[in-house]
């Protein structure tokens, strides 16, 4: 066994545990070594019984003197043993665990841990982690808890946790440098994984934990110099000529004038394009800051320089947008606009801008010569997927097309820095002119019946329309969040607005419906459009001023301000009302700060700061990745270890077992968990 070692191939774990540890990510031995507690359950306290005080955290040791099965007055099954020791005998009482009555053993002796409260007028322990007295992994100590999932249960990984680190023989050769680790004082490897699972006392388990959360962000530090490396590694682009006369002229005739910001954007890409270098551009800005027509400069100076240039959008309704923008921008200037559909089938490349879903461009499209690349809202955007493209973007050899990434993700700057160094960073910061704030309220039940009237109030005085965006249930669109959306949608259109018309719109519509519903919208033949969350991106419709969150609560604060963004772009006076269940509690603190704060970048911070363990936020769905053990918010962890990082990157053959590493973490960066 090693690392390495396949789930499946260790001791006592068949294909099911297999295909369930899978959830958590643990594919390797090495995987169920890394899978760390969140937390320790302090079992250290071991009392004698006659000593157990109701309201401790306690262990006891002491010899079964009877178990079984019973029903309380409601129903429910409980269990009940006897443990005694020198000093007396006590009660031990859990909820629905029929099996302990055969496993726990009448006369032997085990260790029990856990509360010791009242029941009825017993002093009793409650629901008791038990071993056997031999061994010391379950109780009597800080306990490991770790994060769970449907058949794995946080006392069977430390069963085998604490297994796998027994057939550790010898130590495992630490890969991070000495020298760093006397510099930082970071404990060593097998010390540190010893102790991150079984600590005798807290502070080391700080210690254990400061050593991964180092290793973790230097690992990312490195990545990413490799990934510069290899997107730099002899690929040449098209350095464009930037015909800054036909600049201006192409800015002037824009029915605004571009923002501080965008300008500053226009610049630093039209720098990027004039190299031969290919551009790794991110421009991060919020939904609204007016990405679009940056990428559409972009594109004019492709086809300026005889290029053409694709946009890759999330989805076919985004693609549909795009091409109507782009369409109207760039088909005055000479452009040839397409739109890629499913039933495309042609061989006919000839266009300027090809537009369509990143599914449809890698699956179906075909270039002449492909300048430039814009991709909406995906940042993973790698080596790798360059390397698909430019399969197809039929250039001469070596050569890559520019490739310039948007996203409206609120990310902070410096994790932006940090996950995406090897991209350059423009970043829109301001709005343009004339957008108000939109106004938002945080609504509980008790307020519901009035939001609707109000919402119908408006509705029927104007010209004005709504979103209505379901709860989120799961990351992606299952059947059942398409059911919500349908039950919602029948509850608001026959109980709640029967006057009004309504559509809904969820991700399982064929994408012909998808698109009538949206146009529908558009054109104001509907009041209210009832949708699921994933159809969250990018809709541009002035006239909506309405937008309400069903179970505010589940989305990030990223998430809901993004989804808030879909109003407001109008000139009228917009509203967001978040449908939350309660209005006390952790989540709802959450939410409440989208009251005031209207920057997504800060609530991008807030979000990273309040985020728990274990809760649905959207950030896997915008393919931001997660931190294991370090954390966001230590800005300055995060400046060392890039600091180290890129000291020893240059020079990194020295160091066989780091090289050795990074180069098994590029298989990991070729398929994203
Ligand atoms: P996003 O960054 O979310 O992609 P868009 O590019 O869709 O934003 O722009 C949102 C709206 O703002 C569009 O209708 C666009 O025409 C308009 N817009 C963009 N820039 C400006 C500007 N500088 N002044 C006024 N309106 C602008
Ligand atoms: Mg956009």
């Amino acid at each position: 066994m090693d690392l390495q070692t396949k789930v499946a191939d260790l001791f006592m774990v068949g294909p099911i545990y297999a295909k369930r540890l899978e959830k958590l990510n643990i594919k390797t031995a090495k995987g169920f070594l890394y899978h760390f507690p969140f937390r320790y359950d302090d079992y250290s306290l071991i009392s004698p019984i006659n000593k157990v005080q109701p309201g401790e955290i306690t262990t006891i040791k002491g010899t079964l003197v009877e178990i079984k099965n019973q029903y309380t007055r409601h129903g429910r099954k409980i269990q009940k043993a006897q443990v005694s020791d020198k000093t007396g005998q006590m009660e031990i009482i859990w909820f629905n665990q029929p099996f302990l009555v055969k496993t726990l053993k009448v006369g032997e002796k085990y260790r029990f841990s856990g509360k010791i409260d009242w029941f009825g007028r017993k002093k009793v322990m409650l629901s008791s982690n038990y071993e056997s007295l031999a061994s010391e992994i379950h109780t009597s100590r800080l306990v490991p808890v770790y994060h769970e999932t449907y058949g794995i249960s946080s006392k069977w990984l430390r069963s085998k946790i604490a297994w796998l680190m027994k057939q550790i023989k010898t130590p495992v050769a630490d890969f991070l440098p000495e020298t760093l680790r006397k510099k930082y004082k970071l404990k060593e490897f097998n010390q540190a994984l010893k102790t991150i699972h079984f600590p005798k006392k807290p502070q080391a388990a700080e210690k254990a934990k400061n050593r991964f959360a180092f290793e973790e962000l230097f690992l990312l530090h490195l990545e990413v110099c490799q990934r510069k490396k290899a997107w730099l590694k002899e690929k040449l682009a098209f350095k464009f000529f930037i015909d800054q006369e036909k600049v201006l002229k192409f800015m002037e005739n824009l029915p605004f004038e571009l923002t501080q910001a965008q300008k500053r954007a226009c610049r630093e890409i039209l720098k990027d394009l004039s190299k031969n270098k290919p551009m790794n551009r991110l421009l991060q800005g919020d939904v609204g800051s007016g990405k679009t027509v940056i990428a559409a400069l972009a594109i004019y100076l492709a086809w300026l320089n005889n290029t053409q240039a694709a946009l890759m959008a999330p989805t076919e309704i985004l693609a549909q947008q795009h091409y109507q923008t782009l369409k109207k921008l760039l088909e005055p200037l000479g452009l040839k606009v397409l739109l890629l559909t499913g039933g495309w089938k042609n061989k006919d490349n000839n266009f300027d801008v090809l537009i369509g879903t990143h599914a449809l461009i890698h699956k179906r499209a075909k270039f002449k010569k492909l300048g430039l690349v814009v991709i909406d809202e995906q940042q993973r955007f790698g080596v790798e997927q360059r390397a698909k493209l430019i399969q197809k973007a039929n250039l001469p050899q070596k050569m890559s097309p520019h490739i310039l990434t948007m996203t409206a993700t609120p990310i902070p700057r410096t994790v932006a820095l940090t996950l995406y160094g090897d991209l350059n960073l423009s970043v829109l910061n301001e709005m343009p002119p004339g957008r108000q704030k939109i106004k938002t309220w945080i609504i509980p039940p008790q307020k519901r019946e009035n939001a609707y009237q109000w919402i119908k109030k408006k509705i029927e005085d104007s010209d004005e329309q709504a979103f209505v965006i379901c709860p989120l249930i799961e990351e992606s669109e299952t059947l059942q969040s398409v059911k919500a959306a349908k039950v919602e949608f029948e509850n608001l259109s026959k109980k709640v607005f029967p006057d009004l018309k309504l559509g809904l719109l969820h991700g399982r519509m064929k994408s012909q419906e998808k698109n009538e519903a949206m146009k529908k919208f558009k054109d104001g033949l509907l009041d209210i459009l009832v949708a699921t969350p994933v159809v969250e991106v990018g809709i541009d419709i002035p006239q909506a001023t309405i937008m309400v969150i069903e179970g505010a609560e589940r989305f990030g604060l990223s998430q809901l301000h993004q989804l808030r963004g879909r109003v407001g772009r109008g000139s009228k006076e917009s509203f967001c009302l978040l449908f939350t269940p309660s209005i006390s509690g952790k989540s709802f603190e959450r939410i409440k700060a989208l009251e005031k704060i209207n920057i997504g970048s800060q609530l991008a911070d807030l979000d990273l700061k309040l985020r728990g363990p274990g809760e649905i936020y959207g950030t896997a769905q915008h393919g931001f990745l997660d931190l294991k053990v370090a954390s966001f918010a230590d800005l300055s962890l995060i400046e060392t270890t890039k600091k180290e990082a890129f000291k020893i990157f240059p020079k990194i053959n020295q160091y066989p077992l780091l090289q050795a590493k990074l180069k098994k973490d590029k298989i990991k960066n070729i398929e994203p968990n």
